[in-house]
């Protein structure tokens, strides 16, 4: 019986991961040093938790969760991504207080019951981030600055940044209103899906992608336009840090997000030669969903971008040198040889080779074809003579040339080199 792999989702094989691994220990490393610290929450929760922060009327839980029951009856949800749970842990741990600035980040598998295509799978990697705990305009444009630190890390250019505002509450009550008006008279025109969800959530039809709606959303009065003065200021102030450091960005009126909980700054990444699933990371600020877990009153900012696309785009000079290959393999032959080479093999393993053999028992010309095979700098070649005399062979795979160690000398040798 022949059992394949699930429609949309990936194997990560050796000769990929090592760029997957690259991109996470750049990200280890750049968040770092805006003094983010990882968290690890669980894969599954509550149903509950994603439908009442994501939105009941968004696509993410009207038709794109994994949703199942356990064996007690708990409507139990593989994650779609990733804030819902970080908000729910921090407020769990109470990992808040007054003037307290949590720093999060994570990285993991989101599932999505979406169509499989090009750049759009239904589990997928995202790397996120939490800034929780200051409503402060230039915390929005530090974590995007860090975004766009970690990208140049990677070596990536050309990507677009995107920037928008969705106001307040207080902005975006009154904007709709303001926008239900302006559609009511063209409410025909729009795809069924925002039919639907126009008197529930008439800001979709924004960033509808169905083509009769983009032009509705042409015409539609912007956001930008209906700001209340705090929201206006807010969204002035975090441009204006965002040019202080000279990152280039451009408002884009109609890019509203997938997600409910977001308000005031919203912004997506977006990168060249991916086709039409072009967004490699989208966030914005949550003022409100701590409270709406019953936490207190925190402000909030971050964001979410997906790996499978940021992996392909990764610029080939970067990715060039980062396979792994082993420092020495060694021959063995004969059983003399094969019985002296294991303790040899973890002797060198543990002053920090990586050191591979042949289990085979084949011929020195089989053994060395294994070895070239193996991309491995040196081979150390043990026959009985060797073993006899306490003179092992190093041959450089490189320069071919070759020499003889004592045992003891052997390791101090490969590594000088
Ligand atoms: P999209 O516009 O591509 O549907 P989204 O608005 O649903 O993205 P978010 O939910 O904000 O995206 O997720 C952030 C990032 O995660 C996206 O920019 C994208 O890079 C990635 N992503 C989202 N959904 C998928 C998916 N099904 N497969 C692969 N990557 C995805
Ligand atoms: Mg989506």
């Amino acid at each position: 019986m022949k059992i394949k792999r699930i429609r949309g989702v990936n194997d990560i094989l050796p000769g990929e991961i090592e760029k997957w691994q690259w991109v996470e220990q750049i990200a280890h490393k750049t968040f770092a040093r805006y003094g983010f610290k990882e968290i690890r929450t669980p894969i599954f929760e509550s149903t509950r938790l994603f439908s009442r922060s994501i939105g009941e009327t968004t696509d993410i839980v009207e038709k794109e969760m994994y949703t199942f029951q356990d064996k007690s009856g708990d409507s139990i949800t593989l994650r779609p991504e990733g804030t819902a749970s970080v908000v729910r842990s921090f407020v769990e741990h109470k990992m808040y207080g007054p003037g307290q600035l949590s720093k999060l980040y994570y990285l993991g598998p989101m599932f999505r019951y979406e169509r499989p295509q090009a750049g759009r799978f239904r589990q997928f990697y995202q790397i996120g981030v939490e800034a929780m705990g200051s409503g402060h305009p230039a915390l929005d444009a530090e974590v995007i600055s860090m975004l766009m630190e970690f990208y140049r890390e990677l070596g990536l250019k050309g990507l677009k940044l995107n920037l928008n505002t969705l106001g307040s509450n207080e902005s975006r009550t009154h904007y709709r209103e303001i926008l239900k008006e302006a559609i009511q008279p063209n409410l025909s025109k729009l795809c069924d899906n925002c039919q639907g969800r126009y008197e529930r959530n008439p800001l979709r039809v924004l960033d509808c992608k169905v083509a009769s709606c983009g032009d509705v959303a042409e015409t539609l009065p912007k956001i930008r336009e209906h700001l209340i003065d705090a929201d206006r200021l807010h969204f002035e102030q975090v441009q204006g840090h965002l040019k202080s450091v000279n990152l280039d960005f451009v408002i884009n009126d109609r890019l509203v997000r997938g997600l409910d909980y977001y308000g005031r700054t919203t912004f997506e990444v977006t990168a060249e030669g991916l086709g039409s699933q072009n967004a490699v990371c989208g966030g914005g600020r949550y003022d409100g969903l701590v409270e709406e877990f019953d936490g207190p009153s925190t402000p909030c900012f971050g964001f979410a971008m997906g790996l499978e696309r940021l992996v392909t785009i990764l610029p080939e000079e970067m990715t060039q040198g980062i396979q792994s290959r082993p420092d020495v393999f060694v021959v063995m032959l004969g059983e003399v040889a094969q019985r002296a080479g294991f303790p040899l093999l973890e002797a060198m393993r543990r002053e920090g080779l990586s050191v591979m053999r042949d289990f085979e028992g084949g011929s020195m010309k089989s053994q060395m074809r294994k070895a070239n095979k193996s991309n491995c700098r040196f081979a150390v070649i043990l026959g009985e003579n060797e073993i006899e005399n306490k003179s092992y062979q190093l041959k450089n795979m490189e320069t071919g040339e070759q020499s003889n160690h004592s045992p003891d000398s052997l390791v101090a040798e490969i590594k000088s080199r």
